[in-house]
């Protein structure tokens, strides 16, 4: 069992790469996407019909989520160069999966951070 403290997970570094790509992409506008895991590395986005995208807008549409156990978590972008959790993150947060990405500017491996369900930072290893 996977404690949601420890959620012994690790990120592919290419999706890392790819979620920072479309953070770029997608810009001055939010993205959005679940995350999927298997054995443990997360390693698929996947994309909800009728995400709304824009700041303070760009939060998951939880009833569009699959009944779906490989989903562990949330990535979104913040369009500025603060990767802090708003309120808005937090309840997100805490209603849903144990691992919690927000990309900001410059959208790089240095500018991501990632929050278990309360909202405090955890780290994931990035496997390339
Ligand atoms: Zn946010």
């Amino acid at each position: 069992m996977l404690s949601q403290d420890k959620p012994g997970l690790s990120i592919d570094g290419a999706l890392l790469d790819a979620i920072n790509e479309a953070a770029v992409q997608t810009y001055p506008n939010e993205f959005v996407a679940a995350l999927r895991a298997e054995k443990g590395v997360i390693n698929e986005l996947l994309m909800l019909p009728g995400t709304i995208s824009g700041e303070r807008s760009g939060i998951l549409q939880l009833h569009m989520l699959p009944i779906d156990f490989s989903v562990v978590g949330s990535v979104h972008s913040h369009p500025g160069p603060s990767a802090r959790p708003s309120e808005a993150d937090l309840a997100l947060f805490s209603h849903f999966g144990s691992v919690h990405i927000i990309t900001c500017l410059p959208f790089d491996r240095t500018s991501w951070r990632v929050y278990n369900l309360r909202g405090e930072r955890i780290e994931l290893k990035v496997i390339d």
